[in-house]
């Protein structure tokens, strides 16, 4: 008993030093942080996250960044009027600390502005930035900087991004650059703006070249390999070279596409979004180890999407996650390659075959490879190819078998994905957002306040209380 108490004791007593850079809960007022990074998973909750935990055990690597931080709570997600939210209702609710409506954008239900942290932490005078990998006027960046009652209202949220005067914003293009006043690169250049198109121009950036940097680049799945792509882990890894001075910084990056990529129910390319957005956080975590004292690193996902489930009735108690390294191109990029041979009348099974196991490892040869496809599975992926074949007009159909089966992604896709996912022992039950609560992990400090059980709009409210000027 003496022993085990002595063991103890020596066991906590190393742990201190660790303890005072992340420290317990607290109080937060009048304790500003210098350093502030808030990183959101798009779509990223307990599945998504425990899918790469034991995906890369089985790979015998480390675990992500994100699930090694040493403070974790579970956030609640609801909507102000629906169990299961949008993210712009969502990033508003991180972003500001106020719930609201699906669908709305920094205003409350009666329509009234909300603050977002963002904004909070510019008038203390603080730089400010935003970066993502979808668009920069997407719904979950935008709820940082944007007032509108509509999350589609596209062209308006461009001008409440180039309003905002945020020292850097960086991701895929505006969705609608076109409006009544103008183009909205050209009035982002008019407004002080140094816009960026292209990924050497942004690697040739330097820390005092420009007050403000707009870096809007075409961005598509880390899967697909493309090296024209800025990869969050540089963005992030620049914009603290930007964004770095006395009064401290305020840094919102999301991983966007992860929630794409559930949404079209393809493991694959979703844990391969999740390493990308870990690689950002790992930047930010080997900059706080820097600055331990000024540093804290949040980590949340906006809700649930696809209804992952790890574990399915074919595999019973048997888990596979490593079979997904046999998919070597995302959703996106295959539904293209059926698009072509779609337009260039070559949609055959025959023609089909050798893409499905060139792309996602699965055997047509009837061989004992754990990924060969059995006579059921090569029925299921011929019924989706007929309606593949059928066109997209067809899909769209609404009816509810077909919505339920595919969502309103390329059948055949959506049911390759399946099928492998089903072989890896995994779950898809929605092609949309689910009400689970998302994993909120934290690492510096104040580290402390965003421990336990919470909503996310505590997460907001909290953040505006750190982002407050810094004591002389
Ligand atoms: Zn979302």
């Amino acid at each position: 008993m003496i022993k085990k108490f002595w063991t103890m004791f020596l066991a906590v007593g190393m742990m201190c030093p660790l303890l005072r850079a992340e420290e317990t809960a607290g109080p937060v007022e009048n304790h500003p942080v210098k350093y502030v990074f808030l990183f959101i998973g798009d779509g990223m909750s307990l599945p998504q996250r425990m899918l790469c935990r034991e995906y890369l055990r089985r790979l015998q690597r480390d675990d992500l960044r994100i699930n090694r931080l040493p403070v974790n709570g579970m956030t609640t997600t609801r909507c102000s009027n629906r169990l299961i939210t949008d993210s712009a209702a969502a990033g508003t609710a991180i972003a500001c600390g106020g719930k609201t409506n699906y669908g709305v954008l920094g205003l409350d239900p009666a329509g009234k502005r909300l603050e977002s942290v963002a904004e909070v932490a510019h008038r203390n005078g603080r730089k400010v930035g935003i970066v993502t990998s979808v668009s920069i006027d997407h719904a979950t960046p935008a709820a940082f900087y944007a007032h509108n009652p509509s999350r589609g209202n596209y062209y308006d949220i461009g001008r409440d991004l180039i309003a905002s005067g945020f020292e850097f914003f960086g991701g895929a293009d505006f969705l609608q650059a076109k409006g009544k006043d103008g183009d909205l690169y050209d009035l982002a250049a008019r407004g002080g703006y140094r816009v960026i198109r292209d990924k050497s121009a942004f690697v040739a950036l330097k820390p005092g070249e420009a007050a403000r940097t707009l870096v809007s680049c075409p961005f598509s799945y880390a899967i697909d390999g493309d090296d024209t792509n800025i990869a969050l882990a540089e963005y992030t890894e620049k914009v603290i070279a930007m964004l770095d001075n006395p009064h401290g910084f305020f840094l919102m990056v999301e991983g966007g596409k992860i929630d794409w990529a559930c949404h079209a129910n393809d493991a694959a390319t979703a844990l391969r979004e999740v390493f990308a957005f870990d690689a950002a956080v790992e930047v930010a975590y080997r900059f706080g180890q820097q600055h331990p004292d000024d540093t804290l690193i949040v980590v949340t996902g906006d809700h649930e999407t696809g209804a992952l489930t790890l574990g399915f009735a074919g595999t019973a108690y048997s888990s596979y996650p490593e079979r997904l390294q046999r998919q070597r191109i995302s959703y996106e990029k295959f539904s293209q390659q059926l698009k072509q041979l779609r337009q260039d009348g070559k949609l055959t099974w025959e023609a089909v075959k050798p893409l499905i196991e060139k792309n996602f490892g699965l055997k047509c040869d009837g061989s004992d490879d754990p990924l060969a496809l059995t006579a059921s599975e090569q029925e299921r992926l011929r019924q989706a190819l007929a309606r593949s074949l059928a066109g997209k007009d067809k899909l769209q159909d609404r009816q509810a078998e077909n919505r339920v089966l595919y969502g309103s992604y390329d059948p055949l896709c959506v049911t390759a994905t399946h099928i492998l996912a089903n072989k890896a022992g995994l779950g898809w039950n929605s092609f949309s957002h689910t009400s689970l609560p998302v994993w909120t992990s934290a690492w510096g400090r104040q580290a402390g306040c965003f421990n336990g059980m919470n909503d996310n709009t505590d997460i907001g409210n909290r953040l505006k209380l750190l982002v407050t000027p810094l004591r002389p």
